[in-house]
């Protein structure tokens, strides 16, 4: 394999080239996926990089070398096919908190979030974006295994499958922890830009 024999260059830079993933674009520069964002391990970028996949965008100050070649992590890379993608973002536990604000359903608090199934498992509710919401632990255990009649606790909004486009609005204020610099220009192009 291409990138076996690749040792890291830990002279030039003290982070690990495992804290250095590069994001991926689609052929227009937009993101390949938000959520969860396309982000491929340095490994895989050089992979591709070598197969003539992708063209490399930015990189990182991080350099890598092989007994053949010295070459910089890329921190962006772009397809050269452009990929349809995906309308709809994966049914993922944070996708369900991105839509849901990060916030119970019920009573609206940040804290000890958990999920609850607006009708209950055992009374025929499905795991599934349209009968799932974020709920605090102690929501959770009051509806228990109760409709949200018997209970008198209904989500503050009917739970549903959201679009990419509904998640980017949430996105923009619940940001990744770890965004390198070089990917601010692909992530959230869309804000307002400063005047
Ligand atoms: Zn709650």
């Amino acid at each position: 394999m291409l990138t076996q024999n690749i040792q890291t260059n830990h002279v030039s830079e003290n982070s690990s080239p495992e804290s250095c993933p590069a994001l991926v674009l689609n052929a227009d520069f937009r993101p390949l996926s938000y959520y969860p964002l396309s982000l491929w391990h340095w490994q895989d970028a050089i992979k591709a990089v070598f197969l003539d996949r992708v063209n490399i965008v930015s990189e990182y100050e991080q350099t890598v070398s092989s007994p053949s070649f010295d070459m910089r992590l890329p921190s962006v890379v772009s397809l050269k096919n452009y990929v349809t993608p995906a309308r709809y973002p994966a049914f993922t536990r944070f996708n369900v908190f991105l839509r849901d604000k990060f916030t119970c359903q019920y009573c609206g608090i940040e804290d000890d979030l958990t999920f609850d199934h607006v009708i209950p498992r055992s009374k025929g509710g499905t795991t599934t974006w349209e009968n799932v919401v974020a709920a605090c632990s102690p929501c959770n255990l009051r509806k228990a295994n109760k409709l949200s009649k018997v209970a008198k606790m209904w989500p503050s909004q009917q739970p549903y499958r959201p679009s990419v486009h509904q998640l980017h609005a949430n996105g923009r204020h619940f940001p990744p922890n770890f965004l390198h610099e070089s990917w601010q220009d692909y992530l959230y192009w869309d804000t307002e830009l400063e005047p």
